[in-house]
């Protein structure tokens, strides 16, 4: 019999199965869905471990494609572009800057702890007392190390398979996430990790087999394969939204009345209700996904419908450029050359960006210093503008950015 792709219990799902003990009887049997950015993801991280396993690097791969499985058992191709050759690469360098023996995509099992459970790890490398531990993210929410359950699960299953070839003293946990640019380590025990085992892990999987075990909304349901339907998700949106009027019963009953509650929110009001907005946004999506899948699987929902929107941008068709050039060349006008007049009909020829110009002239004279070696003859052609200003929560590892009187009153860019 072969093994299943994923467990239940594997470590990029203990996150949910840990905080939502419901949400595995909820969700048992349930088929897996497809997102673009889970399927993209995908093809970046076989482009990874097809490069690791065979020492090239990604960039001998742009513009090639990679097809990715669908669960409906069709297939997607996705393009081996340069952002996904940068994402790749960055992750291999950064796994490959690591100390000790090298392990990719390396399956792991913990059933001592939760009965079958296993998962795949990205990369590791293995020293007697530090196993180095590298989750590899190509895009999405940022994502931190510490405390993170996935992390935690694939440390733990590395320990029970491989733990008897190294003397583990601790875990050098790391989420590696180049389009963010964002990596992010937490060094624990390996004490802390059996720890976490029996008293969370075990403990969660126990209780989530029990009788009815509780339904807990939170981040966590993003993931979660009844997202788009589940009550207790619902629930938890609309009382998130209640929650934030200080005054309820105000509320309440101006609504009882038809009236809405008078006045404006205040800072404080808003510190409260900025939290829950990406809960919010997630559940609006799953939503409308949720009910797009239905009314495209012919099942109504209200008299909801689904027409063509917006057309795209006007385009030629292939070999156009032929017909249009010999149009051109007939045009005649005393003020302007035949010429001039093929010019206007193209892009003016631009530079193209650092990643790509390094890829024809070479990455070592676009280097900055080292310790070991000058800057390259080019390094100085290259400037990196700051990051867009981000409101994030105030446990954002990254430092608060200061702001002059002048430009208080700019537009904020970016939220996360
Ligand atoms: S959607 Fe959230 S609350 Fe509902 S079962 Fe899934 S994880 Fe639990």
């Amino acid at each position: 019999m072969t093994e299943a792709a994923h467990h239940a219990w594997g470590p990029s799902s203990l996150k949910q199965k840990i905080n939502c003990l419901a949400s595995d009887q909820a969700t048992r049997g349930l088929p897996d869905t497809d997102t673009e950015a889970a399927l993209s993801g995908t093809a970046t991280h076989s482009l990874v471990e097809f490069c690791r396993e065979h020492d090239v690097p990604a960039k001998d791969y742009l513009g090639k494609k990679i097809t990715v499985n669908k669960v409906d058992g069709s297939t997607q191709e996705f393009l081996v572009d340069q952002a996904r050759v940068d994402s790749a690469q960055t992750f291999i360098d950064h796994i490959n800057g690591l100390p000790g023996i090298d392990f990719n995509e390396q399956r792991v099992r913990y059933p001592e702890w939760v009965p079958g459970a296993f998962g795949t790890l990205d990369g590791a490398r293995a020293n007697d007392g530090v196993v180095y531990l590298r989750d590899f993210k190509d895009g999405g929410m940022l994502v931190f190390a510490k405390d993170n359950e996935q992390l935690l699960g694939q440390a733990l299953g590395f320990y029970r398979d491989w733990g008897h070839l190294f003397e583990i003293e601790e875990f050098d946990l790391g989420i590696v996430q180049p389009r963010r640019d964002h990596i992010d380590t937490w060094r624990v025990s390996l004490e802390y990790v059996l720890n976490w085992a029996t008293t969370v892990l075990k403990l969660a999987y126990e209780r989530a087999q029990g009788p009815s075990p509780p339904f807990t909304p939170g981040e966590w349901c993003t993931f979660c394969k009844i997202r788009g339907t589940c009550a207790a998700r619902a629930q938890s949106v609309f009382e998130d939204v209640v929650d934030q009027f200080d005054d309820l019963d105000d509320a309440v009953a101006g609504a009882a009345q038809k009236k809405f509650v008078a006045g404006v929110l205040g800072n404080e009001q808003i510190a409260k209700i900025l939290p829950v907005i990406p809960n919010i946004k997630a559940w609006c999506s799953d939503i409308q996904r949720y009910a797009f899948a239905e009314v495209r699987s012919g099942r109504p929902v209200g008299d909801y419908k689904i027409v063509e929107g917006k057309l795209g941008d006007r385009a030629f068709i292939p070999g156009a450029e032929a017909k249009i050039l010999e149009t051109a060349a007939k045009i005649e006008s005393p003020d302007t050359s035949v010429d001039e007049v093929i010019d206007m009909l193209y892009e003016p020829r631009k530079l193209k960006g650092p990643a790509q110009v390094e890829k024809v002239l070479g990455k070592p004279l676009f280097k900055p210093a080292t310790e070991k070696k000058p800057a390259g003859a080019l390094h100085e052609l290259i400037v990196r503008p700051p990051g867009k200003p981000t409101l994030v929560p105030g446990d954002d590892g990254r430092p608060a950015m200061v702001f002059d009187a002048a430009s208080a009153f700019e537009e904020v860019d970016d939220f996360e």
